[in-house]
């Protein structure tokens, strides 16, 4: 409140960005002979060059200690997963599923996989038996790799309901010493399918999203320009490499740009995740808006015992910042952090504050470079333009950037209603102001009417975030009679608070102080914590569900579910 809504970049910020995809194409190898190969851009070229002896992954075990992969390590290792899904018949075309924690021999998989010209899915290993049955069959999986524990755990139950599944890899018995260091990387081209993503299942059912080598372009130009990635950096991306961002820039972005990459095994814990942020130096630090949520849960006073002389630059992707986040990050670690905006369908960051601009806390930033962005209305006959700042629209991206998803898988229909004419449509609402910052308001799902008022639920949460008892808030339409649906607000809060009606009218009485009467909500519940993806999202629909006594749907993606 009160504050400021604008943080200026520091003096000698960060060259102005190349425009357009070609100076990240041009940066890139391309195979020995033609194509593009993930792979091959990752590893092999810094192998092969002044690289090879620099720290490629930085492994964190769980149990402590460190052990760290150099580039030349990586190409050995990830040459003789290549080999060893060779072996059992992998080819172009075919798809490898990866299922274990964050293990140096996830990211070896999963990298020797595109060596094979496979298409790879790398999944959530809290993911049950269930989920992950009707991932790899949608898939029709060829291999799985996974570990010894989370085969018994997970896979053995419903091995025999994956008709696809012809081989399952235990990565503790792989006996890969024998097999060759070198392998003939398969000639992939740039639209060849690499990836497999699943969305969060945050709306409903999670699609398959399919992506291509070529996504390599945007990931490369995208890390330089909205995460400000730099040859000497430490990057320190916190997502599981079962989500995009753990793939996009926790595995292709940094390896591409031959940085040090940390991998932490462990779960979110504050004082680790500060402790390794001061003892590995990172200097760029890509997390999410529900770690940074927790780590303000516990307190500035935590973050103050450590100091973070290295870090350099902090980004957030998954869900809209709070400003109060932002503001946070200044308390925190003297610097704001910068809030990004992409899809599982995008493929890489769309839409920025970087390191070359302000910051506008609340605000998503700008499209970057090549991104062409606007905001439309659906009509009949296509789309509308909107134009006028300030007015809220569906954001939508001009087809053609590299890392473009290139089909839900199984789902032509669901893909081709994506699009009108060269517009992709994302299904999130947000609006423009007149510098030109894209401001998230809601998912088109998610959106309230009231009285005539269209309600984004990001504004709610984020001025009730702003009462010091609030840790977490998730808001809902519910269906009222007189004004089409009224706004509820689920609440969590900080530890040193409890529930109570006195909080209540507080809240409340705040929130219509800063929202209007219009706006704000005129229910408000306490909750111990809110229902989440696994990857972090609050699940607004379950909230609504669960309020009006409806079927939850899909909740494979539920934190703390099967
Ligand atoms: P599903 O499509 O299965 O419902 P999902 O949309 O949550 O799940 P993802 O592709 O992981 O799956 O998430 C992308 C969505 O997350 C975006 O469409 C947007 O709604 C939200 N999101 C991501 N980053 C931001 C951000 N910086 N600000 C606001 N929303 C964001
Ligand atoms: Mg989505």
């Amino acid at each position: 409140m009160g504050r400021p809504t604008l943080i200026r970049k520091p003096p000698g910020a960060p060259r102005a960005l190349p425009e357009g995809w070609d100076e990240a194409r041009a940066a890139l190898a391309g195979l020995p002979g033609g194509g593009l190969n993930i792979a091959h851009e990752a590893v092999d070229r810094h192998a092969a060059g002044a690289c090879a002896s620099h720290v490629a992954l930085r492994w964190l075990p769980a149990a402590g200690g460190r052990r760290d992969l150099t580039y030349a390590e990586l190409a050995r290792l990830t040459n003789r997963f290549a080999h060893l899904l060779r072996g059992l018949g992998v080819a172009k075309g075919d798809v490898v599923f990866v299922l274990c924690g964050r293990i140096p021999e996830l990211y070896a998989a999963v990298l020797g996989a595109l060596k094979c010209g496979a298409t790879v899915s790398p999944l959530f290993s809290a993911f049950g038996p269930e989920p992950l049955k009707t991932r790899i069959n949608l898939g029709r999986g060829k291999v799985l790799v996974t570990t010894g524990a989370l085969y018994e755990r997970k896979v053995k139950r419903v091995l025999g309901d994956m008709p696809t599944l012809q081989h399952v890899v235990n990565v503790e018995e792989l006996g890969l010493d024998s097999l060759p260091d070198s392998f003939p990387i398969e000639q992939t081209s740039a639209e060849d399918a690499a990836f497999l993503h699943f969305t969060s299942g945050t709306t409903g059912m999670p699609k398959g999203a399919v992506h291509v080598h070529g996504a390599l372009v945007a990931h490369y130009a995208t890390a330089a320009a909205a995460l400000d990635l730099r040859p000497d950096d430490i990057f320190w991306c916190t997502a599981d490499p079962g989500w995009v961002t753990g793939t996009s820039y926790g595995i292709v972005a940094p390896l591409a740009h031959g940085v040090t990459s940390i991998v932490d095994e462990a779960e979110f814990d504050a004082e680790r995740w500060y402790r390794i942020l001061q003892d590995e130096r990172v200097s760029v630090w890509y997390t999410a808006p529900t770690a940074i949520r927790m780590l303000m849960k516990a307190g500035v006073g935590l973050a103050k015992k450590f100091s973070f002389p290295g870090l350099r630059f902090i980004a957030s992707v998954g869900e809209p910042l709070n400003p109060e986040a932002v503001w946070w990050g200044m308390e925190a670690f003297g610097q704001p952090i910068h809030d990004n905006w992409w899809q599982t369908e995008t493929g890489g960051i769309m839409i920025a504050n970087t390191a070359a601009m302000d910051v506008k806390p609340g605000s998503m930033g700008k499209p970057l470079p090549g991104v062409q962005a606007a905001l439309v209305h659906r009509v009949e006959t296509g789309i509308s333009l909107v134009e006028a700042p300030g007015e809220e629209g569906e954001l939508a991206l001009r087809a053609g950037w590299p890392s473009m998803f290139r089909g839900y898988l199984g789902q032509e229909e669901r893909y081709r209603k994506c699009f009108a004419g060269d517009w992709y449509l994302t299904g999130d609402l947000a609006k423009r102001d007149a510098d030109g910052y894209y401001w998230f308001v809601g998912r088109a799902d998610d959106v309230i009417k009231s009285a005539g008022h269209l309600i984004g639920p990001f504004e709610v949460e984020s001025a009730l975030m702003e009462h010091p008892a609030v840790a977490e808030a998730g808001v809902i339409g519910k269906p009222d009679p007189m004004v089409g649906e009224v706004v509820k607000a689920f609440v969590s809060l900080k530890k040193d608070f409890s529930p109570s009606d006195d909080l209540r009218m507080q809240l409340l009485a705040h929130a219509r102080k800063r929202l209007g009467a219009a706006v704000a909500p005129k229910e408000i519940e306490f909750a111990a914590v809110l229902p989440r993806t696994r990857s972090g999202k609050i699940m607004r629909r379950l909230l609504k569900a669960r309020e009006l006594g409806l079927p939850e749907g899909d909740t494979s993606t539920l934190e703390g579910g099967a």
